[in-house]
């Protein structure tokens, strides 16, 4: 048996032609569906649904073979244990250092201010300060960090971004791209030796169907 996990919605969507173009139809649709593990049309081949931050940990420990998770997500998590074969290009943002409308970062990092920082991405938010030389203080938040700022928690927040419409809407700006980020494809990497004549292919399908992809866009 294969099994890979992927998170709901964006991940789920956009991995759908890539599995599509190995030959794999999921049964059913984790949205309709409460089931966390959906069949496909490969009797070998299972998904697993897991939240997007935990994709890692279910490859890491070979209770998945495979798996699809964010750059963010990768680099918090650390990569312990997993082979990553490819960039799949899909759902793409980037991680920004983003204030409230009017605050002056510029002038507050010059002056070497400590810095109050609202974040999910704490190691990332770590590095990029600690390379600037910025003093701060991480908040760890696991929802909306947009509220932060406007409510005191914060001076900033370091978030996903991608079209910058929630930034907008909630009197925030973003100052600072720290990377961009999109999905990769992680394999288990004791996996990918036991498995190989039914992973490599599998890898070999999306590495086209992603080259595909960017060739028409
Ligand atoms: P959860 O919703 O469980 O708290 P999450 O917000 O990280 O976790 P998703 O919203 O499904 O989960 O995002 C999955 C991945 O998609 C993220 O890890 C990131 O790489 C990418 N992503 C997040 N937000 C966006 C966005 N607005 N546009 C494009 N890609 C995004
Ligand atoms: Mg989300």
């Amino acid at each position: 048996m294969l099994t890979i996990a992927l998170s709901k919605g964006r991940i789920f969507e956009e991995t759908l032609p890539l599995l599509a173009a190995a030959g794999i139809v999921p049964t059913e649709a984790p949205e309709s569906s409460r089931k966390l593990i959906i069949g496909t049309n490969r009797d070998d081949v299972r998904l697993i649904i897991v939240r997007a931050s935990d994709v890692p940990t279910y490859v890491q420990y070979g209770a998945a073979d495979l798996g699809v998770a964010g750059r963010d997500v990768l680099i918090e998590h650390g990569g312990s244990g997993l082979y990553q074969p490819l960039d799949l290009q899909i759902a793409r943002c980037r991680l920004m250092v983003a204030v409230q409308r009017g605050f002056d970062y510029e002038g507050a990092v010059k002056q070497g201010a400590r810095l109050r920082i609202a974040t999910k991405y704490t190691e990332q938010a770590r590095e990029h300060f600690a390379a600037k030389g910025v003093h701060v203080d991480l908040i760890k938040l696991y929802g909306s960090m947009e509220l932060a700022p406007l409510v005191g928690l914060a001076d900033a927040i370091v978030d996903l971004v991608s079209t910058g419409s929630t930034l907008k809407a909630n009197n925030l700006e973003a100052v600072e791209h720290i990377r961009d980020i999109s999905s990769r494809l992680i394999v288990n990497q004791a996996a990918l030796k036991l498995k190989e004549d039914r992973i490599q292919p599998l890898i070999d399908a999306f590495t086209s169907a992603v080259g595909q992809e960017a060739s028409q866009s």
